[in-house]
């Protein structure tokens, strides 16, 4: 049996976090090492699916239920403009093998990717 992920962790109360938006299937929380002025993880309650590849292979759905809660979020709690970052392996800097999106707002369009 595999280990729960964080998230996993965090969605059963044992790892304090504040749930910013919840549905049915996804929740959110703020990243605990923000990389951005406004920097929040959508994360989908299952831990089936490891990365985005494997979540829109299988859940397509479900990946366009991020897409809205980003956007969501993404105007609750910034300006509404947003850069929506999915690491995808470990060597593209992803950690936590239970998919998730990174939210990233604020002050970002001087940044690398934003031309
Ligand atoms: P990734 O590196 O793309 O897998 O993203 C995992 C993210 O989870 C990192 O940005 C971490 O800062 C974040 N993280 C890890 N543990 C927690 C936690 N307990 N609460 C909030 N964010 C966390």
């Amino acid at each position: 049996m595999t280990e729960p992920s964080v998230f996993t962790r965090i969605l059963r109360g044992e790892i304090p976090a504040e749930i910013l938006a919840e549905t049915e299937n996804v929740f959110v929380i703020r990243d605990i090492a923000p990389q951005a002025p406004l920097h929040l993880l959508v994360i989908p309650k299952s831990g089936d699916y490891r990365d985005v590849t494997e979540l829109a292979a299988g859940d397509p759905a479900l990946l366009a239920e991020m897409v809205a809660i980003a956007k969501r979020v993404a105007i609750d709690y910034g300006d509404g403009d947003f850069r929506l970052v999915f690491n995808t392996g470990a060597g593209a800097g992803q950690t936590v093998f239970h998919v998730h999106a990174h939210v990233l707002g604020g002050g970002l369009a001087e940044g690398s990717l934003g031309g």
